[in-house]
């Protein structure tokens, strides 16, 4: 595969400060495909003294400059969309048609949506006697995982470059080239000199400079809650702002009236996606315990279906990791109804996708983020028992509610303590903000609540 030497700052691509590199693996077949340099503190600087020097001018331009300098960089991403598929399923292991679908077909219609929001958003508003100004924050470090590589990137980068901000950004190791193919994307899109700059780097090392710095006024950050708070605690002592999208443990909530058959196989499909490696995945399936055994013979039946079109899981950490949560859950006394922790191939990162049933609530299946295309079925007794259920755990990122009337699917969502909600299958929504409630983060990304993130107020009074 392709890939850059260099760290793309001040709009060029310039050699590293250090020569340590990050091999870049194919989760498939193990192949090492590439080396990116490893960046330090010293990159992260130079990347954000471009970052702070480009501000002045990028922040005073129209918004519709902005907004057509994010139109091109959608376009270049379209005609670049067989490079971006190929690219994401080299180094995260998707499947060549969900990379293609989702993983580069989502970032073309948010960035989309940013250029059209960039152009109509109300920068400016009369309150009474004031005219109160939305301003661009500053300078951005974004922090972005791996799971939706390019989506994580143009979720934090579109909206900033709507606002007038100017970013730096430290994408994960696992998959540094779709970060790199961004960085020529913005550079072909005329995007000014150091507005957008990009440093690879391992986390504790690159990740910590750019949330310590300085010279960067908000840390957006994507990822694990144990490197979240972390960060959350770094930007907090130097009152910085600060955004955070973690992990879930979300629930999909089938009432008695619901289709069953149509809520079980969307929502096995909807963990198996990418893998499970989705924090918003409706991990947690609530059945009513009347048709608890005809859900689970559903699900079985369904992952079972899914076999072999499942992708590997991005490496051997999260592999080893996946693994040992099947093994946690057998050990606990839930039900294996299909895969389990055998490696299903010899070579690539791969687990099957596979069926918990019997899972009580307390479990480590049920509480915590396996990241993995694991589902677990959990029976309730009504519908009070059912809202406990959902609500119990640290986590709110999403969930969906399945009903026979669209009115009594709404009434159970408003109860739960979550972020987004999906009624009867609801389709994904570009514009809809998203984020978490509880430990599933601070702040929203998406549509124009994900550009006010990016905005600080100022208020003239006449
Ligand atoms: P992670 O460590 O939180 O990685 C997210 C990003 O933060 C990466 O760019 C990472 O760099 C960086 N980072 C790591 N340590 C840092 C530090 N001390 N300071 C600043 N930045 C730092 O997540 P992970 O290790 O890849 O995955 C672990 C678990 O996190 C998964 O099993 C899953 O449960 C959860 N996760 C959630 C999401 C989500 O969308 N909510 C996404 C990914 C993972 P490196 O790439 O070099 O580590
Ligand atoms: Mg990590």
């Amino acid at each position: 595969m392709k890939a850059h030497d260099g760290m793309y700052i001040d709009g060029a691509w310039r050699p590293a400060a250090g020569r340590d590199t990050i091999a870049v693996v194919n989760p498939a077949d193990e192949q090492v495909i590439a080396e990116v340099p490893a960046g330090g503190a010293e990159d992260i600087d130079a990347a954000v003294r471009a970052a702070r020097a480009a501000l002045p001018a990028w922040a005073a331009t129209a918004p519709a400059e902005r907004a057509a300098r994010i139109a091109a960089l959608r376009d270049v991403l379209v005609a670049r969309k067989d490079e971006i598929a190929e690219t994401v399923t080299a180094e995260l292991g998707a499947p060549l048609p969900f990379s293609q679908a989702v993983h580069a077909g989502v970032p073309i219609l948010v960035a989309g949506s940013y250029a059209g929001l960039a152009a109509s958003y109300a920068f400016e508003e009369k309150v009474g006697n004031s005219t109160v100004y939305a301003e661009p924050v500053g300078v951005v470090g974004a922090i972005t995982p791996w799971n939706y590589p390019l989506h994580q990137i143009v979720a934090k980068v579109a909206p900033a470059l709507a606002a007038g901000c100017t970013i730096v950004l430290k994408p994960a190791e696992d998959t540094p080239l779709t970060a790199q193919l961004f960085a020529e994307a913005v550079h072909e899109a005329g995007v000014p000199a150091g507005v957008f700059n990009l440093v690879t780097g391992l986390g504790p090392v690159a990740g910590q400079a750019l949330a310590e710095h300085e010279g960067v006024d908000l840390v957006s950050f994507t990822g694990s809650t144990a490197v979240g708070r972390k960060i959350g605690a770094t930007a907090g002592a130097a009152v910085k702002r600060v955004a955070l999208e973690l992990g879930g443990k979300s629930a999909n909530v089938i009432l008695p009236s619901a289709d069953l058959a149509k809520a079980v196989g969307v929502g096995v499909a909807n963990v198996m996606g990418n893998s499970g490696q989705t924090c918003s995945a409706w991990t947690r399936m609530l059945v009513h315990t009347s048709q608890y055994d005809e859900a689970v013979a559903l699900a079985a039946e369904a992952a079972a279906k899914y076999g072999d079109r499942i992708g590997p899981l991005v490496n051997a950490k999260q592999h080893a990791r996946v693994r040992g949560y099947i093994e946690k859950g057998v050990a606990e006394g839930a039900r294996l109804v299909a895969g389990g922790p055998e490696a299903p191939r010899e070579q690539g990162y791969f687990v099957s996708p596979t069926v918990f049933a019997d899972v009580t609530p307390e479990m480590t299946v049920a509480q915590e983020e396996i990241f993995g295309p694991v589902v677990s079925l959990i029976r309730y007794e009504d519908g009070d028992d059912a809202l406990r259920i959902a609500n119990g755990t640290v986590y709110g990122l999403a969930g969906a509610v399945w009903a026979g009337d669209e009115a009594e699917a709404v009434a159970f969502a408003r109860r739960m303590d979550t972020g987004q909600v999906d009624i009867n299958g609801g389709r994904f929504n570009p514009l809809a903000p998203f984020g978490g409630y509880k430990q599933s983060g601070v702040g929203r990304e998406l549509g124009s609540h994900g550009l006010a993130e990016y905005l600080q107020t100022k208020s003239l009074q006449f």
